[in-house]
């Protein structure tokens, strides 16, 4: 439920914004949960990216950078209404 509101959060769209898909997208863990909480491995807003599966394969490949995502999911969500999923759980 929570993975559908931060898609919808941004735009249904995959936020790679050289690709900007619609279909399957998924949401991705821009530090990998299993490197720890204290590495930065949460499911806090700021740690997560919604991508189609040819970026979630590439992103799962090491192809972006942890801050290159960063970048993407802040220049998307400017213009979006952070406060709508501020108590989500997951
Ligand atoms: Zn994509």
């Amino acid at each position: 439920m929570e993975r559908n509101k931060l898609i919808y959060t941004v735009g249904d769209k995959c936020e790679n914004p050289n690709c900007n898909h619609t279909y399957s997208l998924d949401v991705h863990h821009i530090i990998p949960r299993s490197k720890g909480i204290k590495a930065g491995g949460t499911n806090k807003l700021k740690n997560l990216i919604v991508l189609c599966p040819t970026c979630h394969r590439a992103a799962e490949r090491g192809a972006y950078s942890p801050s290159r995502l960063r970048v993407w999911i802040s220049r998307k969500r400017r213009f979006r209404h952070p406060n709508t999923i501020r108590n989500w759980k997951w």
